[in-house]
């Protein structure tokens, strides 16, 4: 079946810029044109509007995503006493085991989160309330208790010994992987769908999916697995493990995605050459050279796309040293089709102009979060508070990235900042250094044909040409031109030629 859809402009990205409508057979694109349209089975007219390529949303958590709007007030809570107000309120309406994600005490005035005491103190279910990063999570004794954390290294403790509540690292994994285990496979597909549906009604056609399976266990990606083809939006897995075996089992082509080097800045777990400014040590790494040199080799030699965290300094170098060391391991020919594989990092967030020199080298990919620097990058914010001004000022070098030739996509990150590309694409325009701000044009591109090609899919995606995906967006408000791009949200997506939302 051919749909036509008629407009007053079609941004292709591609050549001629511009049309006036879009051909689409069956889940592909047939022509762009201007002029007289070509018979269609279907003719959807869009008059004044104009339709812009899908966006791909470069890492995404689809359940956790979900689990966040499940409570979505949480993030606008601005006390300790306002996050024990709305888990309460949430409590009462829900039954069993309950955690809640995406407080932010980096803005409150009293940065002092609540205590395992005020969590006791609302219920003696096992409660969780996870920071905004997901990288430290509160919990009451019971959740400690029955998750079986209170054996794991990462549970704070005061001077008696008794946990404050306050979870990280492997504590933290196995507190989540234990509440996610108390779901259904029913309740995770919601959740996804959920997610899946909010994306499209943001414009996105296309997520990378980060799927977490220390934080959630394999079955949320199984159950991913086993219905993505029904999702309104098409997913893109990477299965965060080192499991090189796993992935291939699973016929994934890519592997590690956001799986962590080091943690966040928000949970002082970023790992940094220089201490943090508050005095709470270098942060974490996650993995000792070797072991990391194993899985980028073995997954490498595989023929995977291989993608890892790195948010701190020390991390970056840490990846970006082990890839060089895996390069240099390698034969001519293999030196040769390296490049090739655009294996990604995540986040690249406190990049030195030196380690994105050896980058570029390599042929990494950055995936970035222009979403972080809005929260947390502008003066007297979160990475100001805690990295100084000076470490603060060099986050998140967006036009370095570009300027040396690596490969950028982008995404929210969701859930830990809103699913949504124009807020990303207003973010890139409102860097906190005005020099690293990127233009409209390069943003949209960015978080199209840009996170398109970090996952090798530009054949199919992030244009509108003959033969690509039927994916696209039409907006009252011209995306390259509407002065306030943040709150433009579309009046209808299509993803691969479904019409999967419309206003
Ligand atoms: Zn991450």
């Amino acid at each position: 079946m051919r749909t036509l859809y008629r407009a007053a402009r079609v941004r292709t990205l591609s050549y001629p810029a511009v049309g006036e409508w879009i051909l689409v057979d069956g889940r592909h694109v047939e022509r762009v044109g201007a002029g007289d349209p070509p018979t269609a089975d279907r003719v959807i007219e869009l008059p004044g509007m104009t339709i812009v390529p899908g966006f791909v949303d470069a890492h995404v958590h689809l359940t956790g995503t979900g689990v966040h709007h499940q409570v979505p007030d949480l993030e606008r809570a601005a006390s300790a006493g306002a996050v024990l107000e709305i888990v309460s309120r949430a409590a009462a309406t829900r039954q069993g085991p309950m955690l809640v994600h995406g407080y932010d005490e980096s803005r409150w005035e009293h940065r002092e989160p609540p205590t395992a005491a005020d969590l006791d103190g609302l219920s003696d279910r096992p409660l969780a309330v996870v920071r905004v990063d997901g990288h430290l999570s509160l919990a009451n004794s019971a959740a400690l208790r029955e998750s079986g954390a209170l054996d794991l290294p990462g549970v704070e403790r005061d001077e008696q010994g008794v946990p404050t509540g306050r979870v990280i690292t492997e504590a933290n994994a196995a507190l989540q992987r234990w509440f996610a285990s108390n779901l259904a496979d029913h309740d995770i597909e919601e959740l996804q769908l959920h997610a899946a549906a909010l994306a499209a009604a943001r414009g996105i056609t296309t997520v990378h999916e980060m799927s977490m399976i220390r934080e959630r266990g394999m079955r949320d990606l199984e159950v991913l697995l086993g219905h993505r083809r029904r999702l309104p939006v098409d997913v893109v897995p990477y299965i965060v493990t080192t499991d090189v075996s796993r992935a291939m089992e699973l016929g994934l082509p890519r592997i590690g995605g956001d799986l962590p080097v080091d943690g966040s800045i928000g949970a002082r777990t970023a790992w940094l050459s220089e201490p943090y400014e508050d005095g709470s040590g270098n942060g974490n790494s996650y993995f000792d050279r070797d072991s990391l040199a194993q899985f980028f080799h073995d997954g490498h030699l595989a023929g995977l796309q291989v993608g890892v965290h790195a948010i701190g300094d020390a991390a970056i170098d840490q990846v970006v040293s082990t890839w060089e060391r895996v390069y240099l391991s390698l034969d001519s020919r293999g030196r040769r089709h390296f490049r090739a594989r655009r294996h990604r990092i995540e986040h690249v967030e406190m990049a030195s102009a030196d380690v994105l020199e050896r980058a570029a080298m390599l042929g990494l990919a950055a995936s970035v979060q222009p979403s972080f620097d809005a929260a947390w990058g502008s003066p007297g914010g979160l990475y100001e508070q805690v990295l100084g001004r000076e470490r603060a000022a060099g986050m998140n070098p967006f036009r370095d990235i570009l300027h040396r030739g690596i490969e950028m996509g982008a995404g929210s990150d969701s859930p830990i900042t809103s699913i949504g590309p124009m807020i990303g694409i207003a973010a890139f325009g409102s860097h906190h250094d005005p020099l690293q701000r990127l233009t409209r044009d390069e943003a949209i591109r960015v978080f199209t044909i840009g996170s398109a090609r970090l996952a090798h899919q530009e054949d199919k995606k992030g244009s509108l040409e003959p033969g690509k995906h039927a994916d696209f967006a039409a907006y009252d408000g011209d995306p390259f031109e509407v002065p306030d791009v943040g709150g433009l949200r579309p009046v209808l997506t299509v993803s691969l030629g479904r019409d999967v939302y419309a206003a």
